[in-house]
């Protein structure tokens, strides 16, 4: 792309793009005096869709006009209301609908899914994580390797940048299982790390696992609704993400699980169980012994809170209507000018972790200011600037293709440098 850094050029892009409409259909906040908040942390918090309100108001109307007969008689009945998310939902990660469910938190279906896909002997016991990993994600798979009574120091091995560097290279990871893959039992990545925006490549991350007798689990938070990580293409056991980010479902809503196909009639992988895992043709005949439901289905535990559900039930929605393809295709367009502005700044003390190649990333870009301190965020967000600040001197941005506009980006990086050049 030859762009221009111009607000004019930024109006022509907004004017010439076929998803533009699609900011109406959501909530941007504003200050006090009626102007647009430019938000850049729907890699944080997706802004709500003005849909939500309409899809939990007929949940809430149909409990109080049909309390418990809601189950049936709900215009969207409780008892199967999960799967009225499942096939949406499974396109956004590229699954099959027998691959994906929607239930529980990210980290507690972490959990379940370690239940099931940790399986460690004496020697063959470690898990590989990245050295930026989120932080729950580390203290998840630390405290599954305490609970199985190994060392959790010695049993996580972090694949780490090199010296000097900010991003993963995936030969690095080859050298670990070279090196160690007999003593290797899982790998649990981010398939898009939070901190650097970095897209890995999740195929081939598979494919190295398990040539090393490795399972393979990937944390799609920062990637669902982002990118497409077509989960059942790569060939990667299992995967979680949650619905709060990216796809804008409303703080600390559900989460979604992806367990392959490959596992979906494996009656003897171990798990947690609970009513809702149990056949659901016998479901309330309540004494029949235990018969698990195949596909992703076979790990829930619990009836569903149906409003959260409602909430990503619009959000979903909404998407189905757009398509991954059609907000990919924009994302990169947008992502791609802010890259060109933040350039055009054209300081020393600016940097871009994120990787320079589209396809080695989703719409976030974590800009390194050198020198910086946590006032420059501060300042930022007085000018209604939303941006997320991560210590020692990362300011990461998520330009949304959904709702977040051209002239976004470019007013956005307009104060930036001229916060810079007072400073
Ligand atoms: C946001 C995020 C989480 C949050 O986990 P919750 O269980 O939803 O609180 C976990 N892991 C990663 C990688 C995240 O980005």
């Amino acid at each position: 792309m030859n762009y221009q850094n111009s607000l004019q050029y930024a109006q022509q892009l907004d004017s010439e793009d076929p998803l533009s409409h699609l900011r109406q259909e959501f909530h941007i906040p504003k200050d006090q005096e009626g102007n647009e908040w430019l938000y850049f942390t729907g890699n944080s918090l997706g802004l709500q869709p003005k849909a939500t309100q309409g899809y939990i108001q007929q949940e809430l109307d149909d409990w109080a006009n049909y309390g418990v007969e809601g189950h049936f008689e709900a215009k969207n009945p409780w008892m199967p209301y999960h799967e009225f998310l499942t096939e949406n939902m499974a396109n956004i990660v590229g699954a099959k609908p027998i691959e994906v469910v929607v239930m529980n938190t990210l980290t507690t279906n972490l959990h379940l899914l370690m239940v099931s896909f940790y399986q460690p002997t004496k020697t063959k016991y470690k898990i590989v994580i990245e050295s930026d990993a989120f932080p729950s994600d580390r203290y998840a798979v630390q405290s599954q390797l305490d609970f199985h009574g190994f060392d959790s120091e010695e049993g996580l091995i972090e694949w780490k940048p090199r010296e000097g560097e900010e991003l993963l290279r995936i030969e690095d990871l080859e050298a670990i299982l070279d090196k160690q893959g007999d003593e290797i039992a899982l790998l649990l990545i981010g398939g898009v790390n939070y901190y650097t925006g970095q897209y890995l490549d999740i195929k081939k991350i598979a494919e190295l696992g398990h040539a090393n007798g490795c399972m393979v689990g990937i944390d799609l938070a920062h990637g669902a609704g982002n990118i497409q990580p077509n989960l059942h293409e790569s060939g990667v056991d299992f995967a979680a993400w949650c619905t709060y980010k990216y796809l804008n479902s409303g703080p600390g809503s559900l989460s979604g699980l992806f367990v392959h196909e490959k596992h979906a009639h494996n009656k003897k992988l171990p798990r947690f169980s609970g009513w809702w895992n149990h056949n659901k043709e016998t479901r309330f005949n309540m004494r029949q012994s235990f018969d698990v439901m195949p596909g992703a289905e076979g790990w829930q535990l619990s009836n569903p809170p149906i409003l959260s559900m409602a909430a990503i039930k619009a959000s979903l929605d909404l998407f189905a209507k757009v398509g991954m393809d059609a907000l990919t295709e924009k994302s990169t367009k947008l992502t791609g000018y802010f890259e060109y502005l933040i350039d055009q700044i054209g300081s020393d003390h600016i940097k871009i972790i994120t990787p320079a190649n589209p396809k080695e990333r989703g719409c976030q870009l974590s800009v390194q200011v050198k020198n910086a301190d946590k006032s420059l965020h501060q300042k930022l967000t007085e000018k209604n600037v939303i941006t997320d600040w991560r210590e020692p001197d990362v300011i990461r941005c998520a330009p949304v293709p959904l709702y977040n506009s051209f002239e976004d980006v470019y007013k956005m990086v307009e104060i930036l440098r001229n916060l810079l050049s007072d400073a």
